[in-house]
């Protein structure tokens, strides 16, 4: 049984963990009824209560119930000496109220800080499974229980796994750019790859084109003119100096050779 119990706390712990954020050492809230308890039952109460939470714990205890234990007078010495060594929680209460309202009124709403709450007061247990992510600790019988997770707790932790699981708004705005940058890239490749086919069609087909057209055409004209020029006179020039050198000598071999070919028909 003990073994069983101590796997679920240690499940819960990980949930509050987990999703809420609670992390060691715990701060555990401690009312005066369960400081009384404690120092009637002998229990000790930090190690007990650190042993259920499965981690360390800072134990505190607010003003307003520090001051409920001084008004119990010297019969309570014990306790309030057991209270002294916790952290003391300011609650900014400037008169002492109930134990039980300045515990609620820490808490709030959303029990941001996170606070453990160890009380035997069930009126106050029942409000606080109102508020989401508060674990709540009490003594039994002497064996110290930490209350399962509540149906609040549960729900919120749905909802944030649900939010994890479908993002909201401002989460897929922040996802939404780098989704969309990619196509960009996309649009901007295409563009480019265009007027480098585009500048091969205006050398192909010089008369129609557009204003980009228009001015590679330009150049393409005067570089092909100038080379067709060069071309040209180069072409002059070889034509003359082979024709100069070859066709002479050409026609001295032929005439050689037709004269020879007479003197041998001649001489035979
Ligand atoms: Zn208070």
């Amino acid at each position: 049984m003990r073994q069983k119990r101590s796997k679920t706390y240690r499940k819960l712990m990980a949930l509050y963990s987990m999703t809420f954020g609670f992390r060691q050492p715990y701060q555990v809230l401690i009312d005066s009824e369960m400081c009384k308890l404690a120092t009637d039952t002998n229990i000790e109460l930090v190690k007990q209560i650190g042993a259920i939470l499965h981690g360390e714990i800072k134990p505190m205890i607010t003003q307003c119930c520090i001051h409920e234990l001084y008004l119990q007078g010297k019969s309570r010495q014990n306790a309030v000496d057991l209270a002294k060594t916790f952290e003391r929680r300011k609650c900014n209460h400037k008169e002492p109220i109930p134990g039980d309202e300045c515990l609620k009124s820490v808490v709030g709403d959303a029990n941001k800080h996170r606070y453990v709450i160890a009380c035997q007061s069930q009126p106050l247990r029942s409000k606080l499974r109102n508020i989401p992510a508060v674990p709540l600790v009490h003594i039994n019988r002497s064996v110290m229980v930490l209350e399962p997770a509540s149906d609040m707790t549960l729900a919120s932790k749905r909802k944030s796994e649900e939010q994890s699981l479908h993002p909201t708004a401002p989460d897929i705005a922040l996802v939404g750019p780098s989704s969309l940058d990619p196509p960009p890239k996309k649009r901007k490749g295409p563009k480019g790859p265009n007027p480098l086919s585009v500048k091969k069609k205006k050398v192909d087909n010089p008369t129609k084109g557009k204003n980009s057209s228009g001015r590679t055409h330009d150049d393409p004209r005067t570089l092909t003119e100038r080379k067709r020029k060069r071309n040209n006179d180069e072409d002059d020039a070889e034509d003359v100096e082979p024709r100069s050198v070859i066709h002479p000598t050409r026609k001295r071999k032929r005439r050689r050779k037709v004269e020879g070919l007479h003197v041998d028909k001649d001489c035979t």
